[in-house]
């Protein structure tokens, strides 16, 4: 079995990752982190959940403190991500960080920014379009980039951030390392790679390979009049903390309020938020403040909250690969989870195709 001590990490990434009880790589960590530590560009498939997270920073981390003059740049789809990218590289530098890091999101003051930029970091983390607002007024310069990272490349095509990538790239040297990590691999990512990467390495995790996610799926055939009667007897029977997932940005508002009049402690999230308002709602509800978080496919990828016990499909998502991402909030690394689909007539057509295209088995 490989272990983390035998990929040549600074002792204090090692000891960073047994305080955060991170004990074995797991598949993607262990093809990835040798790769990219011999200085190779990788194509790698990676699943939510996967710990792709960790399989980049760690190398990316080593390459920073071995070459003083270069510095990094993580693209992520969304500001959430962008955040929880942040926080897991504090968690392994620790209390002593040798480099300093940017976040750069939209939604967030420009001035705070600023000053992020002008402390001169080694690692900036981005969504596209705030990089390229830095960029544009020369706030931030992307010269030294040695390490590149597109996290959840596939996203962010699918967000249309196509040609801002486009544009970033523009601003680095061509002499770099690059790491892009995807869920899909259809043809436009593939494309994309023979653009941006140098001779890259392919990584796909075999997924039988993985750890066999630990959710129990359930599906309850319900007439919509009678959904919102049944969302209360399902949260009543329920314990820990739930997201439910929702079609509109205004069912999200709607129904976190008809769940707050019914004295259920709940904070709804969706892209109308502005970004202080999503962040303290992820924050309430990470620290357990908040119970039930209504949301919006925005964080159906990105976040990662260990203790997410419950998913509620509210209302169907659009397609097979959402379904999959929706659930995968819970049953997180290696935790139990249940997922319930609540599905009303007009839906059954939909469903019967993310129960083929998935294979998902539902429980009785
Ligand atoms: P990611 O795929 O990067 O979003 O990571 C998903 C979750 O798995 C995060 O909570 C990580 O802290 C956790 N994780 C990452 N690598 C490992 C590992 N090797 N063993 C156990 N948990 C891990």
């Amino acid at each position: 079995m490989t272990t983390f001590q035998s990929f040549n990490l600074p002792s204090f990434l090692l000891q960073s990752l047994e305080r955060i009880k991170i004990k074995t790589p797991s598949p993607i960590q262990s093809k990835a982190i040798p790769m990219a530590m011999e200085g190779h560009d990788l194509l790698a498939s990676s699943q939510t959940g996967s710990g792709k997270t960790i399989a980049y920073l760690l190398p990316m981390i080593t390459t920073l403190n071995t070459s003083q003059g270069r510095t990094a740049l993580i693209l992520t789809p969304t500001r959430e991500l962008a955040i929880q990218v942040k926080d897991s590289l504090i968690q392994l530098m620790g209390k002593n960080p040798s480099f300093k890091m940017a976040l750069l999101i939209g939604g967030q003051s420009m001035g705070q920014q600023f000053a992020q930029l002008k402390a001169n970091p080694r690692v900036v983390i981005g969504t596209p379009g705030r990089i390229i607002d830095h960029l544009k007024r020369n706030s931030l310069k992307l010269n030294k980039t040695g390490f590149l990272v597109l996290d959840e490349t596939d996203r962010m095509l699918d967000m249309g951030f196509s040609q801002q990538l486009d544009v970033i790239v523009k601003f680095l040297p061509s002499e770099r390392q690059t790491l892009m990590f995807s869920a899909t691999m259809p043809s436009n990512i593939i494309k994309l790679a023979n653009k941006y990467l140098n001779n890259p390495q392919r990584i796909s995790v075999d997924l039988k390979a993985q750890p066999a996610p630990k959710i129990k799926q359930r599906a309850i055939y319900i007439k919509s009049t009678e959904k919102f009667p049944q969302l209360l007897k399902e949260l009543n029977e329920r314990e820990g903390s739930i997201v439910i997932f929702v079609k509109t940005k205004r069912g999200a508002e709607k129904l976190a309020k008809q769940l707050q009049a019914q004295n259920h402690n709940t904070d709804a999230i969706h892209g109308d938020l502005n970004q202080n308002k999503r962040t303290r709602a992820i924050e309430e509800f990470r620290k357990q403040k908040s119970r039930i978080m209504v949301a919006t496919d925005i964080i159906a990828r990105g976040l990662d909250v260990p203790h997410i016990q419950h998913v509620i499909n509210y209302d169907l998502p659009s397609c097979a690969e959402d379904y999959t991402h929706r659930i995968g909030r819970t049953g997180r690394a290696g935790a139990h989870g249940h997922a319930l689909t609540l599905i009303s007539p007009d839906d059954s057509r939909k469903w019967k195709s993310i129960l083929k295209t998935t294979g998902a088995q539902m429980s009785a």
